[in-house]
């Protein structure tokens, strides 16, 4: 027997709907990519434009299933353009600007995008890869006409103009929804995996269902009474879903656009009143460090999300003991849209002092309703729930991906469901997950991906290496740090320079190696791979020498 209730699909234009109708004058606070200025919008206003964007999307020919890509730092025009491009049935794909141009490249491909929706900051990014990209017909540049490049800093953008330009003097009563709610909606592509970057197809149910998952009160708790600094990029897994809870619960939102420096992310605190922030970890230590050098205050920020890499204790302490802050210690995935677990603690915890705490507050934390966690050996059995007993971690619910898009990757999921997050982690008897290790062999840092194996195929591309093997060492500020172990060819002799520089026009700047280190023998595994398990082991204490620079 079906129930009786209405068929109310869910889809999120409803909720920009929503927060145009309850939460009109709460106020988007942006700074702006053009010169660092503060400006303010409404949710009111950005439903007007979102729905102008959508008039512009239906007269470019964009409809149903059609692949919008935006390149942009987190501001309120970025905002309009996610919700106009999704209220008409298109499938907003949020290009991750760290990625190295071919890579770009690649996905734009892959995805097929028609239009790009870009930020000046990443205008020559996208110009130098545009040649290669043929679907792209059309360009918008996040900005009004006064601040659009010259002719030839636009170099061959296609039909490239201002968005202030092409929304403007629209009709405001585009249509949005009336679709079903498994409808794609949002595609972001994920490196952490081996092999080309990966695109997570998001579906309007799952977005939807994701943003009142986090807004649970002990996951993200977004209230009508906080203001919200959105520090993760809308770039990276949906910001972790603020574009959409902030709209939904009518918080205050701050856009920091292009500055996520310590100084400009505290001014944007204490300016704005921000009560609630998430971002890696990375950003909250430049953010500590600034408060050191200029003995700043913290005096309206009540707890902060971090996540995307393990946080470190200091940071956990120093908010909490310096400045009066909790931290919530989370992890999820691009593959998890994203939040899978957050370490808000239980009765029994908090009635522990700080110092007791600390443990339970380092661990990734509980999964809220809606997300299901086990672990499991490599043989496919399920481990016990007793805080020791590593396993690879496996997750299953309605937010979390059954394939990558076009299939990419196979089958992802194994035959009870679950899909691999290539992590793997124990969980204790109070719930409490802890990522201990990672089955997937990707370098993370600063919350970003490099492919150790593109590192390694790079490196014995030199004529002078026999082997090279990539690991992830340990570094203060970014997490982790790319390694690169060299085996030369017989007879040869090189210099760590000579290396670097021939991999510096093949990666991106940031994912060359913190260090090469020449070694005679680099261990192999029973299928011929190198063993990654050993050269972690072996090297897990090793000091890099960006370290002191990083103090
Ligand atoms: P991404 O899809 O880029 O968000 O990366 C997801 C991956 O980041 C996870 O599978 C983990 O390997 C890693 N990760 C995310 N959050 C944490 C955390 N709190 N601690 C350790 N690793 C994390």
């Amino acid at each position: 027997m079906l129930g009786l209730m209405q068929d109310w699909p869910l889809t999120v234009d409803k909720i920009a709907d929503h927060a145009a109708r309850w939460h009109a004058g709460r106020e988007v606070v942006t700074r702006r990519v053009e010169d660092g200025r503060v400006e303010r919008t409404t949710y009111g206003a950005i439903h007007t434009r979102a729905k102008q964007l959508s008039h512009a999307l239906r007269e470019a020919g964009i409809g149903a299933g059609d692949r919008v890509a935006t390149l942009g730092w987190n501001t309120s025009r970025h905002m309009e353009a996610w919700y106009g491009i999704m209220g008409v049935g298109a499938v907003c794909h949020t290009l991750n600007p760290r990625l190295h141009p071919e890579q770009l490249a690649y996905i734009i491909n892959h995805a097929e995008d028609r239009l790009v929706l870009v930020d000046l900051t990443f205008v020559p990014l996208l110009a130098a890869v545009i040649e290669h990209c043929p679907t792209v017909t059309g360009v918008v540049v996040m900005t009004d006409a006064g601040h659009m490049p010259p002719a030839e800093k636009l170099g061959k953008l296609p039909r490239a103009i201002s968005f202030e330009d092409w929304i403007s003097g629209r009709p405001a009563d585009t249509p949005w929804g009336g679709f079903d709610e498994n409808t794609a909606c949002g595609l972001c592509y994920t490196s952490g995996t081996t092999g080309n970057p990966k695109g997570v197809l998001y579906s309007h149910r799952s977005n939807f269902i994701h943003t009142l998952l986090t807004m649970q009160a002990d996951v993200m708790g977004a209230s009508i009474r906080d203001t919200i600094l959105a520090v993760v990029p809308m770039f990276h897994a949906n910001a972790w879903g603020i574009a959409f809870s902030g709209p939904a619960s009518g918080a205050k939102l701050v856009m920091p656009g292009a500055r996520l420096d310590g100084a400009s992310i505290h001014e944007l605190l204490e300016t704005e009143g921000v009560t609630f922030s998430a971002a890696v970890p990375t950003v909250w230590q430049g953010l500590l460090q600034h408060l050191r050098a200029t003995h700043g205050r913290i005096t309206t920020l009540k707890r902060v999300v971090i996540g995307g890499s393990a946080c470190p204790e200091s940071l956990i302490r120093t908010f909490n003991d310096d400045y009066g802050v909790e931290v919530l210690h989370a992890w999820g995935m691009t593959e998890t849209s994203p939040l899978g677990t957050v370490g808000s603690p239980t009765p029994e915890v908090e009635a522990l002092p700080f110092d007791q705490q600390v443990p339970w507050r380092l661990k990734q934390g509980r999964a809220p309703v809606g997300v299901e966690l086990t672990l499991k050996d490599e043989g496919g059995r399920e481990l016990p729930h007793d805080g020791v007993t590593p396993g690879r971690l496996m997750v299953k619910g309605a937010i979390v991906a059954a394939a990558y898009f076009r299939g990419e990757g196979g089958d992802i999921l194994d035959g009870d469901g679950w899909f691999d997050t290539g992590d793997m982690a124990t969980i204790d008897p109070q719930g409490f997950m802890q990522i201990t290790d990672r089955a997937k062999d990707v370098i993370k840092s600063g919350g970003e991906w490099i492919s150790s194996i593109d590192i390694e195929n790079i490196a014995v591309g030199h004529p002078k290496v026999e082997l090279a093997g990539a690991i992830g060492v340990k570094h203060p500020k970014w997490d982790e740090r790319p390694l690169l172990l060299v085996k030369l060819l017989p007879g040869e002799t090189a210099t760590r320079e000579e290396i670097l520089s021939w991999m510096e026009s093949r990666v991106a700047k940031w994912q060359l190696p913190d260090e090469v280190l020449f070694v005679d023998h680099i261990p192999l595994g029973a299928t011929g791979k190198i063993d990654k398990k050993v050269l972690r082991a072996r090297y897990q204490d090793y000091q890099l020498p960006t370290v002191g620079a990083a103090a």
